[in-house]
């Protein structure tokens, strides 16, 4: 991703891949609220930066590649689903790719992709092989996925291709626990390399279906996250110095005191507050109320921030303030 050079100037942090348990979606009928932003001088900006209205959606699964260096057609891949429920892992080796697809469609247009049996209709079986597993409810527990000896198969050809290597569909075990999720599915498109082909292993596409009938494509945040291992190693003073003007330029720089706090989600500005906004299109996660407003470029990798939108929303924040504080607004 190529992130690493920008993120030298946050002495004891690092970037990490943390998969929000709920997604973000925009709202379908939401209109955006234009800001302008402005620093503590109040100097203008010409820039505008939309501010997306989202919507909270809990998603009930979660499904990560445990060691994609070791995975290969012929070994076979090891998955960790995590699901708050339990469910069914159905993994289709050799899926095709336009079935996927027109499976998608039929998914918003026809019939919802609730169950294994629902996608495999879908897809016409159009696969090689399938295999299942059941999932505990929030157990992290590896599941070995791998096609059969005497299936035969080494290499699913040269690129283009017509067939994913593996779609990895996760469902619901128990019926009843559909109608508490506004997400019913989640399909995972995995590139697994073979003699063919030798991209590394990874997933291409994650995609959330809804019980209304949308799906979305399931993007990671970047999120800040304190590292206990302090590692200054790879910075050059070049980039240092950058950052440093960067910050004293939003008038910030006195902030740059090192904390050890436990909360591992603060601001890679001010070091202090709680991270609540993601920057767009970059997908960065690394301000927090108090700082989003002196970034028109993202913090981290110095990108144009051409949206944004907060982890927590604000007038939830408000409400829980005053649920707590008695006052009873209506
Ligand atoms: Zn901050
Ligand atoms: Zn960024």
């Amino acid at each position: 991703m190529g992130h690493g050079r920008s993120l030298q100037w946050m002495t004891r942090r690092r970037a990490v891949l943390i998969k929000v348990r709920w997604c973000a979606i925009s709202k379908w009928f939401g209109l955006e609220v234009p800001v302008i932003l402005r620093n503590s001088e109040e100097i203008e900006f010409n820039t505008r930066v939309s501010k997306k209205e989202m919507k909270q959606v809990k998603n009930p699964f979660g499904l990560a590649i445990t060691n994609p260096a070791s995975a290969s057609v012929t070994n076979g891949i090891a998955l960790t689903p995590d699901c708050i429920e339990e469910s069914i892992l159905t993994c289709y080796w050799g899926c095709d790719v336009q079935e996927l697809y027109e499976a998608l469609q039929k998914h918003v247009y026809v019939s919802r992709i609730s169950t294994p049996q629902a996608l495999e209709d879908a897809i016409y079986s159009k696969y090689v092989y399938r295999e299942q597993h059941f999932v505990k409810k929030n157990n992290k527990e590896e599941k070995y996925c791998q096609l059969p000896s005497d299936a035969k198969i080494e290499d699913f050809g040269i690129v283009p291709r017509s067939q994913y290597p593996l779609v990895a569909l996760l469902t619901l075990a128990d019926e009843d626990s559909q109608g508490l999720y506004d997400i019913i599915s989640m399909v995972t498109v995995i590139h697994i390399p073979d003699k063919k082909y030798k991209l590394s292993c990874r997933i291409l596409y994650q995609y959330v279906l809804l019980a209304q009938g949308q799906f979305h494509d399931l993007k990671q945040l970047f999120m800040s996250a304190n590292n206990n291992t302090p590692s200054l190693s790879n910075s050059s003073p070049g980039e240092q110095s950058t950052d440093r003007h960067l910050l004293e330029k939003a008038g910030l720089a006195e902030s740059e005191v090192e904390q050890y706090e436990e909360n591992s989600k603060d601001c890679v500005v001010c070091q202090n507050g709680k991270v609540n906004w993601v920057l767009l299109p970059c997908r960065h996660t690394c301000l927090c109320d108090g700082c989003v407003k002196y970034f028109q470029q993202c913090p981290m990798c110095r990108q144009f921030v051409h949206e944004y939108f907060s982890l927590c929303n604000q007038k939830e924040q408000d409400k829980e303030t005053q649920k707590s504080e008695g006052t009873v607004t209506s």
